[in-house]
């Protein structure tokens, strides 16, 4: 697709998931069958990071693990996929965060319970230069602190740099000035129940509406807010695209919108057009639904052109 390879920073989360898939729920106290289980390397910015990788970007970590055997075994992997793991540091006394992720098919969603671990924080160890030295650095992190202090650098470190901030944790989080943090990105990305928590605005396409309002002002040029089977909106101050959903046979949506946030890393670096990127990341987020596992599917670029050319008309 293109001779350049796209430079991508990403920093936060790396997480291991166990996942449990079942027909359906069980009410409380009821019981289910177990369909399959799986025991594999998740996290929202490791699994970004990995997208990115498959897709040929060259891609640089900042993330903490705990100091035990699936920390280690998470460092290997990530190694394995082509990612710079040397900012990758290991927290001592503490264990690799974790995830157990109940996937059920009717109805199709998951439910993620959460092994809160290691993680990285402010006052850990950062190359600022070597970090915003790339193409596009991903906030993904879980730390306020932290993110407050990154979003705030790049002005006065790299203006050429553009920041891509995810909402994951940041709406979790619920910090009073949450709003102002993610209006000091450059591009915003996360799913409509995101944006409506970041907006305190029930619909989200009123929720969309008041973002771009807010970008009057501040660094934020865009937000790219996925709807699952739906596709996605990308909203700028003065232009607003509805880019539809691939066609595809869903398995487990884990890690379907950080293979998203990749693809529109990967379209934000090379600086394509929104309604490219945002197919783009649409045909990732697809690909990736396809099994049990949020980077069991994750394609690589032969793979997403395959998609989008038997889908030229979409
Ligand atoms: P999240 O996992 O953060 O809730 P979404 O569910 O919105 O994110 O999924 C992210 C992206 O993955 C969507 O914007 C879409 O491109 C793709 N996607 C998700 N579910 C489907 C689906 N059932 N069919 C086709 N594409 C999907």
């Amino acid at each position: 697709m293109t001779a350049r390879r796209p430079r991508i920073a990403a920093i936060g989360l790396a997480s291991w998931d166990t996942l449990i898939a079942v027909d359906r729920y069980p009410g409380p106290g009821g019981y289910v069958e177990v369909a399959a289980t799986l025991s594999a390397p998740g996290g929202t910015t490791t699994n970004t990071a990995v997208a990115l990788a498959r897709l040929g970007a060259e891609v640089t970590l900042r993330a903490v693990i705990g100091d035990d055997e699936l920390g280690q075994t998470m460092r290997d992997h990530l190694a394995r996929e082509g990612i710079n793991v040397a900012g990758v540091t290991i927290r001592t006394g503490e264990p690799t965060d974790a995830s157990t992720i109940i996937v059920s098919q009717q109805p199709p969603d998951r439910t993620i319970l959460w092994h809160r671990g290691a993680m990285i924080v402010k006052g850990d160890q950062l190359d600022i230069a070597g970090l915003f030295g790339h193409d596009v650095v991903i906030l993904d992190m879980d730390d306020m602190p932290l993110r407050r202090f990154l979003s705030d650098l790049p002005a006065h470190t790299r203006p050429d740099v553009r920041i891509l901030g995810t909402l994951t944790y940041l709406v979790d989080a619920g910090h009073a000035d949450l709003l102002d943090v993610a209006l000091r990105c450059d591009v915003l990305v996360g799913n409509e129940r995101q944006f409506c928590q970041l907006t305190c605005v029930e619909r989200p396409d009123l929720a969309l509406s008041q973002i771009t309002d807010l970008m009057r002002g501040a660094q934020l040029r865009t937000a790219v807010m996925s709807q699952g089977a739906r596709g996605c909106a990308i909203a700028t101050q003065t232009d607003r695209w509805q880019i539809p959903a691939f066609p595809v046979a869903c398995v487990d949506t884990t890690g379907a919108g950080d293979a998203f946030a990749a693809g529109i890393a990967y379209g934000m670096a090379l600086r394509w057009d929104w309604p490219r990127t945002g197919r783009f990341a649409n045909a990732i987020g697809a690909l990736a639904i396809r099994a049990l596992g949020a980077q069991t599917t994750l394609p690589t670029m032969a793979e997403v052109q395959a998609l989008l050319n038997a889908h030229r008309g979409l």
